[in-house]
């Protein structure tokens, strides 16, 4: 039985379908990439913005033509857009089997795969033999930012089980994994029984044969000094922290129900920088918001020039329907829009390129993750990722932590040698 899943959206639904993946896999499926080769076709949706839902329906549009020569294809609709749109999909798209909305993934796997065969979900956790492998630690958010539909579809916080993470992080380095990446929607908020953030990245770090523990996504009025200081105290730990900014204006942070001002943000990138070297810092900008005058983007502009993050994911905001700020007049125009979200790339590409080119001629250890096609790809610590060019015996150096030399820069990215 072949199947194919295609995945719209953030890490976690990265995250998600991965663990489904390998759950058929261990049941016997096999994955495809051409879906007219596929028996079953999953497609993990997301909600966050309204071109990631246009995608999937368009994405769905194309299925149903597939469908018309294939009557025997399976399609199931999983994630935030299916929780959220569930009714409408399968309204407008009959030829859907099961649109099935952000439940556990153990029952996701279930109603995949019980239309076909026993299902033995014992490994609905295990992941392939990967160098890197992806663990989420929480759902949901409390946090209500008027923009955002992820409360309302995925529901409120949630901390998974301590001891099942860690047993999770065990099982995933017997079987190879060198880099655990923690995930969830606010990770600086995780809490189980007494068990906060902080101590559970200690915990993971104890693990023998973890090598780099890595977490997103933060939010910054939760990035405490202890949190901080384990960063700079534990060498596991990657150095590399996102920290969505979203505006340097306070009017427009406390419009979008944020909870710290500019100086909040500036002083906590302070004093990441001072107690973290190479502290590599990327942040999520949405332009556009409502009410947001060319002073307030310009306060933006400015913190991104002042701050000089590594990457910036910028968005134009669009409104979601059921969020807190769908009620507001969307009251900047799509051309403002766009222009502002244009001078925002523009600027944080420059200076992406500015920090990567100080590093040409420098040493740097990287882990090794992955091997595409003649390159293998790596990373440093600080989560820059790194091409190295082919060599005869490339596998044997897959998984290694190794010295390479930079030789170029390409945008976001490093080009070096192994010396
Ligand atoms: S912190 Fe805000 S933006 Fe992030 S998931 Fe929660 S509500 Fe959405």
């Amino acid at each position: 039985m072949n199947y194919m899943i295609k995945t719209i959206g953030c890490q976690i639904n990265v995250c998600n379908s991965e663990i489904i993946s390998d759950m058929l896999v261990n049941n016997g499926f096999f994955e495809v990439k051409n879906p007219e080769e596929a028996n079953i076709f999953i497609l993990n949706t997301c909600s966050i913005r309204s071109s990631a839902e246009q995608k999937a329906f368009s994405y769905l549009g194309r299925l149903e033509i597939l469908k018309m020569k294939n009557k025997k294809l399976k399609i199931f609709v999983i994630g935030c857009m299916a929780e959220r749109l569930g009714n409408i999909i399968k309204q407008r798209f009959k030829t859907v089997n099961l649109v099935i909305g952000n439940k556990d993934v153990k029952y996701v796997i279930f109603k995949i795969v019980s239309s076909f065969q026993h299902i033995d979900t014992k490994n609905t956790l295990v992941s392939n033999n990967k160098i890197v492998n992806y663990i989420k630690i929480m759902t949901g958010c409390n946090n209500y930012c008027t923009y955002c539909i992820v409360p309302f579809v995925c529901g409120n916080e949630h901390s998974f089980n301590f001891n099942t993470i860690l047993n999770r992080c065990s099982m995933l380095v017997r079987r190879g994994t060198k880099k655990i990446i923690l995930l969830g929607q606010n990770v600086n908020s995780y809490k189980y029984g007494n068990v906060d953030f902080t101590m559970l990245l200690k915990q993971i770090a104890r693990i023998n044969g973890v090598e780099r523990i890595s977490f997103m996504t933060n939010h910054p009025k939760d990035f405490n000094i202890d949190l901080i200081n384990i960063i700079s105290n534990e060498p596991k730990i990657c150095t590399n922290i996102h920290i969505p900014m979203q505006s340097a204006s306070d009017r427009i942070l406390k419009k979008m129900n944020r909870k710290y001002t500019y100086s909040n943000y500036i002083k906590l990138i302070d004093n990441l920088r001072s107690a973290i070297p190479n502290i590599n810092i990327t942040t999520d900008i949405i332009v556009g918001f409502p009410t947001e005058t060319s002073m307030d983007f310009k306060k933006t502009l400015n913190a991104v020039q002042t701050i000089k993050f590594s990457k910036v994911y910028a968005f134009k905001y669009s409104p979601r329907p059921n969020t807190l700020s769908y009620n507001m007049i969307d009251d900047v125009t799509p051309l403002e829009k766009k222009e502002r979200l244009k001078v925002i790339l523009k600027e944080s590409n420059k200076i992406s390129v500015e920090i990567l080119s100080k590093m040409i001629g420098s040493v740097q250890e990287v882990l090794t993750e992955d091997i595409i096609g003649d390159t293998i790809k790596a990373t440093t610590r600080c989560g820059y990722k790194v091409f190295i060019k082919t060599l005869d015996n490339k596998y044997n150096y897959l998984g290694k932590q190794l010295n390479v030399k930079i030789k170029t820069v390409k945008i976001n990215s490093l080009i070096a040698e192994i010396i």
